[in-house]
């Protein structure tokens, strides 16, 4: 199988078709168009093998989470996804490991209505290159900057499932495929339609993929605020408690990474609207601190300040 082969038999049908593409795989680049008012929101996210995921990875898994991770970053910036693009280098082309991760590709990019517009194939170490365009309203796009004081902070969903599958493997330890906790790492589900409903709502928002707390920093810093948070607050998900332990558990919520929910700050008033979203979504969102004056990040329990696990889940 050549390169062109390639194109032809993964990459060019069974994704979405839309009509604000005019041109797409095929030339030597795509041309789209965007909605009068909207501006153009562009992220790229890159999965290299053995840093960030096991060469071994279920293909469909690698290309759900390419995908995932880069609409991920459009959902925190308030913006509909419209269009990606693929760069892909593959050391040995093989027809069952192709099938299965453009399988897997267009059953994300189907979910979401995003049309593959191109991208480059090329011989070399395993790797997954992609870029995801989107649009926004002139001004209503959200970013990490807008926090402020006293605003609440809020979580989607729970973290640190995906850290604790990363440990697991980085001890050697093989994932059982069909394991609810291996799925929240393999297969996250990017909170696109929570991130488009949060634009005029949330102050600032970022996506978790480095943990909960080393993000929520950067959230606030960007914002040139700080924190205030509540480990006792924290939303840990029923499973990982009962596989870890309560403690490992609030660790991992903390640190994990590869979570892909939302951590955004919203004025006090807004817990109503956000609570009523949540159930349209079917997304648990919850309070668990709010935004300072005062820089830097601090963690409370009832009892008073805790310091913060720091370390936990690095990657292999
Ligand atoms: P060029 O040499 O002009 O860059 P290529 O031969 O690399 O063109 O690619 C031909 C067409 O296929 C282009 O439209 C390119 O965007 C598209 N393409 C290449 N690789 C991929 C891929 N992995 N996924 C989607 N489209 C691709
Ligand atoms: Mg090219």
């Amino acid at each position: 199988m050549d390169e062109f082969e390639i194109i032809r038999r993964y990459f060019s049908t069974g994704y979405p078709a839309r009509e604000d593409v005019a041109l797409a795989v095929g030339d030597d680049g795509a041309i789209t168009r965007l909605p009068d008012g909207e501006a153009l929101v562009t992220v790229t996210d890159s999965l290299v093998a053995g840093t960030h995921f096991p060469v071994d990875i279920q293909p469909d898994a690698l290309a759900h989470r390419a995908l995932a991770a880069n609409l991920s970053d459009l959902a925190a910036m308030g913006t509909q996804p419209r269009w990606f693009t693929l760069a892909l280098a593959l050391s040995e082309p093989d027809a069952g490991w192709l099938e299965s991760f453009s399988t897997g590709l267009r059953k994300l990019a189907t979910r979401y209505g995003v049309a593959l517009i191109g991208g480059d194939t090329v011989r070399g170490p395993l790797a997954v290159t992609i870029a995801a365009l989107g649009s926004v309203p002139e001004q209503a796009w959200l970013t990490r900057s807008g926090a402020k004081p006293g605003d609440s902070i809020f979580l989607s969903g729970t973290t640190g499932e995906a850290g604790w599958v990363w440990q697991e493997m980085a001890d050697g330890r093989l994932p059982v495929t069909d394991d609810p906790l291996y799925r929240r790492f393999a297969y996250p589900e990017p909170r696109v339609e929570a991130g488009i409903a949060l634009r005029g709502l949330a102050t600032a928002c970022i996506d978790i993929s480095d943990g909960l707390h080393v993000d929520l920093g950067r959230l606030l810093t960007a914002s040139g605020k700080g924190g205030e948070a509540r480990l006792d607050l924290l939303p840990l998900s029923a499973d990982l408690v009962e596989r870890v332990g309560k403690v490992r558990a609030l660790e991992l919520a903390l640190t994990g990474g590869d979570d892909y929910e939302l951590c955004f700050t919203a004025g006090p008033d807004r817990e109503g609207e956000l609570q009523a979203l949540s159930s349209a979504w079917r997304l648990d969102v919850t309070r668990i601190g709010r935004v300072t004056a005062a820089p830097g990040l601090r963690w409370y329990d009832p009892d008073g300040p805790v310091a913060p696990p720091v370390q936990g889940f690095r990657h292999f």
